[in-house]
């Protein structure tokens, strides 16, 4: 007996060339970020295909965002299906905006060439070929003729890889996702085909500046020289935070697996004088340092900040005239999809049934739109699930297999009528 789910499946398979073919059209509208280029242009081809789709398709300017200029509009867009009821409603959710191509390609990173079986691009992977799998994964529903009991969103959204503060942040603001109206968010994220990821570690960006006074450089010892003390301060991370924190790991299945750890990494150093520049006898009166901490969900953020805190207050009290000043750049928490998630079972369920395995759960070593789907949505029930392999994220020659974008697809189609009790 051939069941409406089966009918779902080969909607897939009889789709896979015209999935395909939308991957390389999004891939072919560079939206590089930043500085966020051809935004309006990715939105309206997805909003077009959405319409096309049977979907109620709004488009949305990120008002209030200083990222939302006139040369650079930041764009988003949100199409909504109903079914038979309003609820449950799963919103799927892909960000369009993609890195900078880099160097090292050894083809053209927007062309959209496929080539064995392999779609590549800058964003195939990361994440253009999760968006076609999300509109086909809705469409394949609709051909296969089976009305959702339940309902259906897809959004295209601005400036993830810049934190999404335009794009997922922003709709969430302003209600469009929101634990009162929806239920699940599935973002097609490339965290491998045969994987559910359920968070990420959470990112504590800080500069750290220390003061000196400037005197003359013959001589220093009339000053007191702040990159001396910002090495003091570098010394002390090194001896005394680091083997502390990368002692500890979380419980949540990261991967690759060493970045399990808490971690430090230090993004930049400046100071006296321009090492390019004129040089004048001076002792530096300034350095100023920006560092990046990611932090496990066992921590959480107080307890991180504190540690630096705690850190610096030691230095100024040890090191005579060491002045320091902390300033929070940046801070992202921990987000982790609750073990009883129905959306954990749903996705494994259709990769058993598509792939024959599941690999089970992983969490991302960086962060994605989740944090702001959960953090500002209100909605726990989110996980990052999609075709491409997490690794090749940001390289050149970054590729997505037309096999996994198929799978992929079948999986979150499987899930939307699991999900929305379409077969019960
Ligand atoms: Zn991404």
């Amino acid at each position: 007996m051939i069941t409406a789910s089966d009918r779902v499946l080969d909607a897939v398979d009889e789709a896979a060339d015209e999935i395909v073919d939308f991957t390389r059209e999004l891939i072919r509208l560079p939206t590089v970020n930043p500085p966020g280029d051809g935004y309006a242009d990715c939105a309206e081809l997805i909003g077009r295909r959405l319409s096309a789709c049977g979907f109620e398709t709004l488009y949305f300017a990120a008002e209030g965002c200083a990222e939302h200029t006139a040369r650079h509009p930041r764009i988003n867009v949100v199409g909504h299906r109903s079914g038979r009821a309003a609820r449950p409603l799963v919103h799927l959710n892909g960000h369009f905006d993609v890195v900078p191509a880099g160097a090292g390609w050894t083809l053209d990173p927007f062309a959209g060439i496929v080539r064995d079986g392999r779609i590549y691009g800058r964003g195939s992977c990361d994440m253009k070929a999760g968006i076609a799998a999300a509109v086909y994964a809705a469409e394949a529903i609709r051909r296969a003729g089976v009305t959702l009991n339940g309902s259906v969103e897809i959004s295209g959204t601005v400036d993830e890889e810049s934190g999404g503060f335009a794009g997922v942040a922003w709709l969430a603001h302003r209600g469009h996702i929101r634990a009162d109206r929806t239920d699940f968010v599935i973002i097609p994220e490339p965290l491998y085909v045969d994987r559910i990821c359920i968070g990420h570690r959470g990112v504590y960006w800080f500069e750290v500046t220390t003061h000196g006074r400037i005197a003359h450089g013959s001589m220093p010892f009339h000053g007191v020289n702040a990159i001396d003390h910002m090495g003091i301060v570098l010394d002390r991370m090194r001896r005394d935070l680091l083997p502390r924190i990368a002692a500890r790991s979380t419980a949540m299945p990261v991967e690759p697996a060493g970045a399990r750890f808490a971690t430090l990494n230090i993004n930049g150093i400046d100071g006296g004088q321009a090492v390019d520049g004129i040089q004048t006898p001076c002792v530096a009166d300034r350095c100023r340092a920006v560092f990046d901490r990611r932090f496990l969900i066992e921590e959480g953020f107080d307890t991180t900040r504190a540690e630096i805190v705690e850190l610096l207050d030691r230095a100024a009290a040890d090191v005579p005239d060491l002045r320091y000043e902390l300033r929070d750049l940046m801070v992202v928490h921990p987000v982790r999809t609750p073990d009883d998630s129905p959306l954990i079972d749903a996705l494994d369920r259709g990769l058993r049934r598509v792939l024959g395995r599941s690999g089970g759960l992983v969490a991302s070593p960086g962060t994605y739109d989740h944090k702001h789907v959960t953090r500002i949505g209100g909605v726990s029930n989110c996980v990052a699930y999609g075709p491409g392999i997490l690794d090749l994220a940001h390289q050149p020659d970054e590729w997505c297999g037309v096999d996994d974008l198929v799978s992929a697809t079948k999986v979150i189609a499987l899930a939307l009528l699991e999900l929305t009790g379409t077969l019960s």
